[in-house]
């Protein structure tokens, strides 16, 4: 059955055992031969939507894309993976562009890689020639005058359809206004397309706003966060280039190791800077916001914004960048009134005075809620969400509810079951089982209640024992030595199964802990994940030097060999044989075949080295 063969050819070529959200569905409409829109956020997992595809048709993926920079990285992955992929652009010989043209006539290459220029320059010479499966339009919102990424050639694109009228057109972007949306359906000509629109809700990244932070502030507040953050990859976004230059020049005086990356540099200075970062051998890069287009790499653990973005579009876009193997990352955003007047004079100096000073506002009230940034996020780009993401500073500050009813249930049984006689102190020992003198002398321990509560804590029973006194569920008989006794309201919830929200206290006492040393540092970290990953980090880190070498003999950035997220798998699952390695979720067939030896050995060796 096709649905069996997606699936099968999913696990194959890129190891993966399920789909992203609307993945599934949007393989199948491609299949199928529509004409399709995809709407993702970055890190969606956009790509497998044109590739796995690719893998299943008879012909030619042409894919358009508008940077040079982009196709390789993606060719080199696909490579990586076993998958015929190649570029065809102005960085390649006349020779190997022949081999090209050669291969696709034999139907070799299954996915080839192009500018719109080359594409439109090829469509009446040998590209009319080979068989042409689907044309993919990477970065499709290019194609919109309204954004900020308009680029000419790409409205001229329109011209594939009619050379091509059989051809499938499959447009895809990360950038969500209805506006761009439409002009990629109409300039392109589509034919009644299915269009996709993934949630934008990113719920790996973790959102803080820090405001009014002084430079030098600042620079301690980023000193601390890279010393609980070390050797990870991370962006520092930066409005002016010369601060670029002064991030990068202090980071480097503490130690780390980083670089600036602005449009006033040489354009091969640049690229040193970025394939630096993208092959782990710098791990921070200071950048204005020429930086990041193209670059996939899939372990940027974190994103600074020095300073406030100009656009609620730019600051996801630019977020965006971290996490994209689906691992916890962080963003913290330094908002401060003097960017707000800055780009407030920019916008007013500009001929699209009304919408930048609309987006600004938009941006800075992003910055000053008091609500869950989540959900102003996501009604931002047009998506309803009321929630309470529970990933962003608002949320984690503010106090979160929850049913708390059977809670309220065996206190209150507590309390009557030993006769509405005590104060709270000797309720908690009931609840939590404790043989405290007022327990062994009143014999409380044989009571149906005892121990019932030992899932929670201490301070969290008295807690909860508060807010239901302060609800009217409970009362103190405070002329009888303190007393507890349930009111009607809480024997309605005792018998009558009427329902009681409760405020959540931090859950373990270790949380607290890290709470109060990150309050400290006034450092807007969530507390709990990095601690989450219950693996072996000695051996992570011999995973990652294993790697760096499987990268540098291929000359590919590490990630392309294995994500993160694969190498934290092996070190918590530590897979002895090929076997059971090849079932790790992202290694396919190939990669299995070709680097899973050693990684297994590395890992057997570890082991055995454990052992002794
Ligand atoms: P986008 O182009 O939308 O920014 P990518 O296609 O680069 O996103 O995918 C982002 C990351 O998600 C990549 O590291 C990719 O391997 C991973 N990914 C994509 N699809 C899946 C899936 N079905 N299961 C697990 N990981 C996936
Ligand atoms: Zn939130």
């Amino acid at each position: 059955m096709e649905e069996d063969r997606i699936y099968s050819e999913l696990k194959r070529y890129f190891g993966f055992t399920s789909f992203r959200p609307l993945q599934k569905e949007i393989v199948t409409a491609v299949l199928g031969g529509h004409d399709v829109v995809v709407l993702m956020p970055t890190g969606g997992g956009k790509s497998i939507c044109y590739q796995l595809p690719a893998m299943m048709m008879d012909g030619v993926t042409i894919v358009i894309s508008p940077l040079i920079s982009l196709m390789k990285d993606q060719v080199d992955n696909l490579i990586a993976s076993g998958i015929p992929a190649a570029a065809y652009n102005s960085t390649i010989s006349f020779s190997e562009l022949n081999a090209i043209e050669r291969r696709c006539r034999n139907k070799e290459i299954r996915l080839l890689y192009m500018s719109p220029e080359t594409a439109l320059s090829l469509k009446d010479s040998w590209l009319s020639h080979i068989p042409i499966a689907l044309f993919a339009i990477d970065e499709a919102h290019c194609i919109s005058q309204w954004g900020p990424d308009f680029r000419p050639e790409y409205s001229r694109l329109a011209q594939l359809r009619e050379a091509f009228p059989h051809v499938p057109l499959l447009g895809l972007t990360a950038t969500a206004d209805k506006v761009t949306r439409k002009d990629i359906i109409r300039q392109l000509k589509m034919r009644d397309p299915s269009v996709f629109i993934a949630s934008f809700h990113r719920p790996n990244l973790h959102l803080s706003v820090v405001k009014g932070l002084k430079k030098r502030e600042k620079d301690q507040m980023i000193h601390t966060f890279l010393a609980l953050h070390p050797h990870q990859s991370g962006i520092i976004y930066c409005l002016s280039r010369n601060t670029t230059d002064k991030v990068a020049a202090m980071l480097r005086l503490m130690g780390h190791s980083a670089a600036a990356y602005h449009a006033g540099m040489l354009p091969d200075e640049r690229q040193q800077v970025q394939e630096a970062f993208v092959n782990d051998r710098i791990s921070i890069v200071c950048a204005t916001v020429a930086f990041g287009m193209g670059i996939d790499k899939s372990n940027v653990r974190w994103v600074i914004h020095y300073n406030m973005p100009s656009s609620l579009e730019a600051y996801y876009q630019e977020i965006g960048r971290s996490g994209r193997d689906g691992l916890p990352a962080e963003t913290i955003l330094f908002y401060s009134y003097s960017d707000v007047v800055q780009w407030g004079k920019m916008a007013a100096q500009s001929s699209q005075r009304d919408m930048l000073t609309k987006r600004l506002e938009s941006m800075q009230q992003y910055a000053e809620a008091s609500i869950c940034r989540t959900r102003i996020l996501l009604n931002y780009f047009g998506e309803p969400y009321d929630g309470h993401c529970g990933h962003c500073d608002v949320c984690r500050s503010q106090p979160q509810e929850f049913d708390g009813t059977i809670v309220a249930q065996k206190l209150f049984s507590a309390i009557v079951r030993t006769g509405e006689k005590y104060g709270l102190f000797p309720i908690i020992d009931v609840l939590m089982g404790r043989y405290s003198p007022v327990v062994k002398r009143d014999r409380l321990d044989t009571i149906r209640t005892f121990g019932v509560g030992r899932d929670c804590t201490w301070s969290q029973w008295q807690d909860y024992a508060l807010q239901l006194l302060q609800m009217g569920y409970l009362e103190i008989v405070y002329d009888e030595s303190n007393r507890l006794v349930v009111t009607g309201m809480g024997r309605r919830v005792l018998l009558g199964g009427e329902k009681v929200r409760l405020v959540i206290l931090q859950q373990k006492e270790e949380e607290k802990v890290v709470r109060q040393r990150r309050r400290k540092q006034a450092l807007p970290v969530m507390p709990g994940w990095e601690a989450s990953l219950e693996e072996d980090l000695t051996l992570f880190q011999h995973l990652k030097t294993l790697r760096m070498q499987l990268a540098r003999a291929k000359k590919v950035p590490p990630y392309v060999i294995f994500s993160d997220k694969v190498l934290h798998d092996i070190s918590r699952l530590q897979p002895t044989s090929l076997e059971a390695f090849g079932q790790l979720p992202g290694v396919g067939e190939y990669k299995c075949s070709h680097y899973g030896s050693d990684f297994v050995q590395l890992v057997c060796e570890y082991k055995e080295g454990c052992k002794g």
